[in-house]
């Protein structure tokens, strides 16, 4: 028997009550996830994931998967795969079997006929225009069909002429009967069953009519034994209907529907069918884009499962809507990889730097920690020489207030090496940098007595001899983070400079990581390497950037111009 726990949120705590007054045998918890098979999972998904997941451990329960595939012709086995594979990654396990809403045509097909029997159902002859037409509003009831009043004999004579194949699609429908002037409009005799001559991803042509979702769900969640069966809060007003569908199951335990606001994040698109039409025109590269708000997309990109549920437990579960920042999401996986990612250095958009008294032919090498916040990471030896590589914007010819890193007669500190003075910057014929000529102050290497001279910058830098060449891949959010409904398409609102690809140099110790693995570039944000490399040569994808202090004086002084 199940003890009553503490309630995080308001869907436990009406599970609480349900123990408490022994609703369910054995006071027993089995909620499940229910996507729709036609297209991949995104990051709504992932709070409706750990909210059922979430519910089936704590009350040592159980989740069941199953696809609601009650509409053959936008459903497809690629999308079956994606979502068991993401519910997998997030680390969680369904009870098996895997479940199917098709596996249960037969039996629905049976729950159809018997709400007929009870005078419940009618086949319609209307048109799907006509049904729409005559279902009036808030303001007005809605109009009966001429064929509502059909004989039980013949609407299951018509029912079974459906499912035979006999009637094109759209010919008749099977609609149940209720309430024709109920205020609430989904009760207005909602159609239950459509014709449709389709084949069925797992059925093939075995049907040629399909339950709507309306009737499917309810009834597979009796069939499993569903005890809470959770979802967005669109559904709500779709309740009574779901109770009304149950009225053809016998069983004593019925499931109950329970809502709660559907997950919205700043920046990303939350629809599958948004997100089917982006991949369609091209606008990213595939629905694993790592700009994409998918699962899949987000996986790419560098997330990791852990930050995914942190933010889930974080964002907590609401009955209103709500629109989330997406710097919460960040923060998520910063604070995941801050202990897990080792640090190596890359210079992402490398300017050459000349040490004109370094020997030309010595390489030294330097110790360098692996994590500064975890010890156990240990250090690796890196490569140091005459010719090194900083980044670009690491250096400014005429500096502007408050900038501390490498200019002309000014002293900084590489990072784990030595104080250098920048002395001369030899450009190009069209004006740009070719290189920048400094000095080495040797009586300042890192871990001597020498290097405690403070000098206000400390650049990474990577020794140019030994580097290794890699793209990375910058990315901008797809949808601004102030975007407002301005009543444009989404489409419209697409940011298509959101990637940007690098051509970088590493130090060597990047060689030692394979595909997946993640790390901390110094000062640049933490990346993944992504599946797009290949032998000799390396792609990395930023994951998130860390907070950068320089550019928030910058964006001060901008506004102070
Ligand atoms: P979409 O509009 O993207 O297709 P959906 O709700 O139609 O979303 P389903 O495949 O039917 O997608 O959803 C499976 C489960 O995930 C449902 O229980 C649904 O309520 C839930 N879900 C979908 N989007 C969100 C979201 N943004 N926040 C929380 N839960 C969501
Ligand atoms: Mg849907």
């Amino acid at each position: 028997m199940e003890e009553n726990k503490t309630a995080a949120n308001f869907i436990e705590a009406e599970i609480n009550k349900d123990i408490a007054n022994h609703v369910y045998s054995n006071d027993r918890v089995l909620t499940r996830f229910p996507p729709e098979p036609n297209g991949y999972l995104h990051i709504g998904h992932v709070k409706s994931i750990c909210l059922n997941f979430g519910i089936g451990e704590k009350y040592h329960g159980e989740t069941n998967v199953r696809f609601d595939d009650t509409n053959p012709t936008k459903e497809d086995v690629e999308y079956v795969n994606s979502i068991l594979e993401d519910v997998k990654w997030l680390g969680f396990k369904w009870k098996e079997p895997v479940h199917y809403a098709s596996d249960y045509f037969p039996e629905l097909y049976e729950f159809a006929c018997k709400l007929i029997r009870m005078g419940l159902a009618y086949v319609d002859d209307q048109t799907g225009q006509e049904i729409h037409d005559t279902r009036g509003d808030l303001e007005h009831p809605g109009k009966e069909s001429p064929w509502r009043n059909r004989s039980v004999e013949e609407n299951l004579k018509l029912f079974q002429e459906m499912k035979e194949g006999k009637y094109k699609d759209g010919e008749r429908c099977l609609r149940a009967k209720i309430d024709m002037a109920s205020p609430n409009v989904v009760m207005r005799d909602p159609v239950i069953y459509r014709i449709l001559h389709a084949t069925h991803h797992r059925t093939g042509d075995t049907w040629c009519i399909y339950p709507l979702y309306d009737f499917a769900h309810p009834l597979s969640d009796a069939l499993e034994g569903i005890t809470h069966s959770i979802c967005t809060l669109e559904f709500e007003e779709r309740r009574p209907l779901y109770n009304w569908c149950l009225q053809a199951y016998e069983g004593k335990e019925k499931p109950r529907q329970i809502e709660f606001a559907r997950l919205n994040v700043t920046t990303m698109i939350t629809s599958k069918r948004k997100l089917r039409k982006m991949v369609e025109a091209g606008l990213v590269s595939g629905w694993d884009d790592p700009r994409m708000p998918t699962i899949s997309g987000i996986r790419r990109r560098g997330y990791t499962p852990e930050s995914l549920r942190h933010f889930c437990d974080l964002i907590g579960v609401a009955k209103a809507d709500n629109m989330v920042d997406v710097s919460l999401l960040e923060y998520c996986i910063r604070e995941d990889l801050k202990a897990k990612a080792p640090r190596i250095m890359a210079v992402i958009d490398p300017v050459k730097v000349v040490l004109t008294n370094y020997p030309a032919d010595k390489v030294e090498y330097v110790t360098m920690e692996n994590n500064p916040e975890v010890e156990a990471m240990g250090s690796r030896q890196v490569p140091f020489s005459r010719n090194i590589y900083i980044e670009k914007e690491d250096f400014m010819e005429n500096p502007v207030k408050k900038f501390f890193r490498m200019t002309p007669g000014k002293e900084v500190r590489l990072k784990g090496a030595y104080i250098v003075k920048c002395d001369e910057v030899v450009k190009n014929e069209d004006g740009s940098i070719k290189e920048i000529h400094c000095t080495v102050d040797f009586d300042t290497r890192s871990g001597t007595p020498g290097a405690d001279r403070k000098v206000k910058g400390t650049l990474h830098w990577v020794c140019a001899d030994k580097a290794v060449d890699i793209d990375t891949r910058l990315y901008d959010y797809l949808i601004p983070p102030d975007d407002t409904d301005d009543g444009r398409d989404f489409m419209e609102k697409v940011n298509t400079h959101s990637l940007v690809v690098m051509h970088s140099k590493a130090e060597p110790a990047i060689l030692d990581y394979k595909i997946g693995d993640r790390f901390q570039f110094l000062r640049k944000g933490y990346f993944i390497i992504d599946k797009d490399t290949t032998e000799g040569h390396i792609v990395c994808n930023r994951i998130v950037g860390l907070r950068d202090s320089w550019a928030k004086i910058q964006k001060k002084q901008d506004k102070d111009k």
